[in-house]
């Protein structure tokens, strides 16, 4: 599960940020995970639970900004943003272009309590 590993570099970039910023602890932390991005938010959330705990994000709430993956048709030039990945254009059935976006994985925003 690579989740894991990715949440290890996001809480170390996130506690590196907080201490530059002179901030005693993070009270939230907000990611951009792109649909095609190959990570699953749910496992993500289930790192940040476990991983959190030895950090300044130890009573931090993770937010998980899905980012949707553009389309377009070939065809009927229908353009579509989703979560998921699909082939087929809903419209005319023809086979569906990635348009980009999608693949983001980026710590987007971070809250930090300062004392
Ligand atoms: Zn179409």
């Amino acid at each position: 599960m690579h989740e894991i590993s990715i949440m290890q570099s996001t809480l170390q970039l996130a506690e590196k940020y907080a201490r530059e910023a002179g901030g005693t602890a993070i009270s939230r932390i907000c990611l951009r995970v792109g649909a095609v991005s190959g990570v699953v938010p749910e496992a993500l959330e289930f790192a940040f639970d476990v991983l959190k705990k030895e950090t300044l994000a130890k009573s931090a709430s993770l937010h998980i900004e899905r980012v949707p993956v553009e389309f377009t048709c070939s065809r009927c030039r229908s353009s579509l943003r989703l979560n998921e990945i699909r082939f087929d254009c809903p419209d005319c059935g023809e086979l569906l272009t990635l348009g980009g976006g999608g693949a983001e994985l980026e710590l987007s925003h971070l809250e930090l309590i300062q004392s």
